[in-house]
């Protein structure tokens, strides 16, 4: 057991352990934010009272159930989907979909816990949720993403509506995968139900920016940290870890905003390229050709690529991890801060380990919790449903102002309550206290339901 857990929190976290064997993800996330919750406690005895720390750690509802399709050989092939709908004190359930090899309940879990205060840190009126499947989409043909996501909706569109669950995309889930579901549930429902899923092709009800909304909100987040401390991302080098959407995006903010992404990276290994990435023809490598990032570096000699190699032993004064949970460990987060690292902001969800985050936030460097540095993604999805709400579309410049703005909210947020609760420059103390104590009133105004 943890010693940082306050003694009043430590029966509601053995209770997750006990009642959720083996989803060791899960476990981490939710201690994570018990560890931040002693001090709300004292200030809002009524949360005790209602038990709303045991309330919030059990999922509302969890949804599994069996996706078949066929393949490009005609093989029936079996795949298990998720659907974890963990709180609607908010607004609707709202989250993603990942489609990724690795996804059990413990991933699903993990994500859909951090989502309810992520979402609550937007000030938008979103619940938290998170779905999927153990599908691996690397490899499939069209044909085969088609037939899967069709089978996957055929299950799940029953369980989702506007004002119930809206799904969005995650680590394998975009566009593409977006608008087979979408079509699959207007024909099974026989409604243009917008509202249902976010993360929609411009010309059918999705929002400009939400693409990039993510990506862009990290940069804007990482901004703000370094603003705050009379620093700004002008002339820094940095490196994004990923090259799937949130990275692309990333990488593309970081130089408008002044900054200098040197290295990105997928499974295989990482592009090493001093000049500076350039973005457009990773977005050609990535997102038009599906291809590899190996596939970016003959196009500039000068660059290089590095199989397997650890992306983190890249000196840089600003890294943003948009890859996956768990990328950075104790290890790499101190080669880091030995190698000058002064700013990380967290593109992917949970992307450090216990470790990393502990040597972080002991170094004093600015460190931005994904919950708070990527909530642009679900905010501007949140965004897209105002615009299906009142069937309209804004255009670029608002919608990016409207990101801009949520994102110095969120930063402010979670850097004065940090302050409010004598943890100073502590975000992950801020986000966790300010997310909470949102869902938190809402429960206690709501009764016991
Ligand atoms: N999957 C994204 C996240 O982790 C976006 C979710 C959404 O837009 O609903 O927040």
């Amino acid at each position: 057991m943890n010693i940082t857990l306050d003694d009043k929190i430590k029966p509601a976290y053995r209770e997750v352990l006990n009642r959720n064997p083996g989803e060791t993800e899960f476990h981490q996330a939710v201690l994570e934010v018990l560890e931040s919750l002693g001090p709300v406690l004292v200030k809002h005895p009524e949360f005790a009272d209602h038990r709303i720390i045991e309330r919030i750690c059990e999922p509302e509802r969890q949804i599994i159930f069996r996706v078949p399709w066929m393949d490009d050989q005609n093989n029936v092939q079996i795949n298990r989907g998720f659907r974890v709908e963990f709180n609607s004190a908010l607004g609707p359930y709202k989250g993603g979909l990942r489609f990724h090899p690795s996804v059990y309940l413990g991933i699903i879990k993990f994500l859909g816990f951090e989502q309810i205060f992520k979402n609550a840190l937007t000030g938008l009126p979103i619940g938290g949720a998170k779905g999927g499947s153990d599908f691996d989409p690397k490899g499939k043909s069209d044909n085969e993403i088609m037939r899967f996501c069709q089978s996957f909706i055929t299950e799940l569109y029953r369980h989702i509506g506007e004002h119930t669950d809206v799904p969005a995309g995650d680590i394998g889930v975009g566009g593409r995968e977006i608008g087979y579901m979408f079509g699959q549930y207007k024909r099974i429902t026989n409604r243009w139900e917008a509202g249902v899923l976010t993360g929609k092709g411009l010309d059918w009800g999705g929002s400009l920016v939400r693409k990039e909304a993510t990506g862009y909100g990290a940069a804007f987040f990482v901004d703000e940290m370094l603003k705050v401390r009379n620093n700004s991302l002008e002339g820094k080098k940095c490196v994004v870890s990923g090259s799937g959407n949130v990275a692309i995006y990333t990488i593309e903010k970081i130089h408008q905003l002044g900054g200098k992404v040197v290295a990105c990276s997928d499974s295989g290994g990482f592009v090493y390229h001093e000049q500076g990435i350039d973005v457009e023809l990773l977005q050609q490598v990535k997102e038009v050709e599906r291809r590899r990032i190996k596939d970016y570096a003959p196009h500039y000699p000068e660059s290089k690529y590095i199989a397997k190699g650890n992306i983190w032993e890249i000196p840089c004064d600003v890294a943003i991890p948009c890859a996956t949970q768990n990328e950075i460990n104790g290890r790499d987060a101190t080669m880091l801060i030995k190698n000058g690292c002064v700013a990380v902001g967290e593109g992917a969800n949970m992307p450090t380990t216990p470790e990393g985050v502990r040597v972080f936030l002991d170094a004093g460097i600015a460190y931005g919790p994904g919950k708070a540095t990527n909530a642009g993604g679900v905010s501007t999805s949140a965004l897209e449903m105002q615009q299906n709400a009142c069937r309209d579309s804004w255009d670029f410049e608002y919608t990016e102002q409207r990101l801009q703005q949520i994102m110095r909210k969120i930063h402010k947020l979670c850097y004065e309550t940090a302050e409010q609760y004598g943890s100073p420059n502590n975000y992950v103390r801020g986000a966790n206290i300010a997310g909470f104590t949102r869902v938190a009133k809402a429960m206690v105004a709501f009764g016991l339901i």
